[in-house]
């Protein structure tokens, strides 16, 4: 049995481990988390949170403030590339009719929410640090891991959690067989200030995988997504990912994208991403170290469901770790209850975007609507109640 006074080391101040540091702490269980970099600064632009992670969000007090920061909204718009031709697809509200079905933010504002939440909540927090070195064993009854950290100081801590992203460490040091994949797709983000018909999210997309979003991220500001085949792990002049991004995108994309084209005057204001996933089978632990969230499901981020995934992971983990039951069976109850549900979400991540490259373009050579985007239309809607049916079941 995992005794309450014991304490839990985290590895990696990103999502996933600031929601377990808080579900802990939520639990007066004793709680450190290491995160490597020297500051506060989360990748990316924005995120959607849609509905059941604000659940798991919700079940720890904080969905309300994280959807008051950012934008709510009960459906997303897809249409054609010039945005001529659309289809409003309804999401459900598995948070309960006081929340939406998705709430997006800014990466930014979640993260200031979850570190002030964790700091609140009395989680020890230590900036650029990490883990060096763990030897397992001695002690208490029920095992224990010594850790020396990478400023050389040494704690003991009843049980580890590697929370340390998609590219971690921690996984290609204690597990094996581990496998990164190249999705052959990249993403380009930025932040600007919202077009006053910017209301609803939305997506642009053309043919072969090339889409263009735009979704509103608070009052003032929007987050564009705009999604391209890639066929090999490309790297550029971080100083001309603005040019790029006009070059791809501006000649495609109609309704309000030229208007935002016209924003985005400075590489500074663009990241580019390579879509990987993680293939990591089970099991997701090594001796008292247990992993979650992207260190060992990331998956391409289609669904939008790789925080939600994270989080539910860090909310599963904190109930069993607060439980009576002992080591074994924590692990063994938080394998069978999270990996089939990240497995899923990538495999219906990976399928639905095989099916954006089929069936042509979806601009219309008339101004009629286009085959392809009649199919959107008609298949849109019943995809999401199908995923839905799976995510609304308790994790
Ligand atoms: C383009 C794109 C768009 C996405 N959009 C969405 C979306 O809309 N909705 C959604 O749900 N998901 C989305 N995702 C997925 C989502 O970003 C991830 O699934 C989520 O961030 C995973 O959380 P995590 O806690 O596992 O990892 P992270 O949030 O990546 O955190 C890992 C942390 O560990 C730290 N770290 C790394 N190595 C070490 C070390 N050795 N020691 C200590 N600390 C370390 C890192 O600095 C980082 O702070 C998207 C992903 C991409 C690429």
């Amino acid at each position: 049995m995992l005794n309450q006074q014991k304490s839990i080391l985290i590895v990696g101040g990103g999502i996933s481990g600031l929601v377990l540091a808080i579900a802990l702490r939520r639990k007066r269980i004793d709680v450190t988390v290491v995160e490597i970099s020297p500051e506060w600064t989360p990748k990316g632009s924005g995120i959607h949170l849609y509905s059941n992670a604000l659940r798991a969000l919700d079940s720890i007090g904080l969905a309300q403030e994280i959807v008051a920061a950012g934008s709510a909204h009960d459906f997303y718009d897809y249409s054609d590339p010039r945005d001529e031709h659309r289809v409003r697809v309804r999401y459900p509200r598995l948070a309960g009719e006081e929340l939406p079905a998705l709430a997006t933010i800014t990466r930014q504002a979640l993260h200031t929410i979850l570190v002030t939440s964790a700091q609140q909540a009395g989680a020890r927090i230590r900036l650029a640090t990490t883990v060096a070195d763990m030897t397992e064993g001695s002690g208490s009854e029920d095992g224990d891991v010594l850790i020396t950290l990478s400023n050389g100081q040494t704690e003991r801590h009843d049980l580890i959690v590697a929370a340390d992203g998609i590219y971690s460490p921690m996984r290609e040091k204690y597990l094996s067989r581990s496998n990164l994949i190249y999705s052959g797709q990249a993403i380009m983000r930025a932040v600007l200030p919202r077009h006053p018909d910017s209301v609803d999210p939305k997506i642009m997309f053309a043919g072969a995988g090339q889409m263009f979003g735009i979704v509103p991220v608070s009052g003032d500001s929007v987050y564009l997504i705009a999604g391209f085949a890639e066929s090999e792990h490309k790297r550029y002049d971080r100083d001309l990912l603005h040019t790029l991004l006009q070059d791809r995108f501006r000649p495609v994309f109609g309704g309000l994208a030229p208007w935002y084209h016209d924003r985005i005057t400075d590489a500074g204001q663009v990241t580019y991403t390579s879509i990987e996933l993680v293939d990591q089978p089970p099991p997701w632990h090594h001796g008292r170290m247990i992993f979650m969230g992207d260190a060992v499901h990331a998956s391409p981020p289609y669904l939008a469901q790789g925080a939600a995934m994270a989080i539910e992971d860090a909310i599963v983990l904190a109930e069993l770790i607060g439980s009576d039951l002992p080591f074994d069976r924590i692990v063994e109850d938080y394998m069978a209850r999270r990996v089939p549900r990240a497995e899923f979400i990538k495999k219906t991540s990976l399928e639905r975007n095989r099916l954006r490259y089929q069936g042509g373009t979806y601009e219309s050579a008339d101004g009629t609507i286009s085959p392809r985007m009649q199919h959107l239309r008609n298949t849109a809607q019943p995809l999401i109640d199908e995923l839905y049916m799976t995510l609304a079941e308790p994790i």
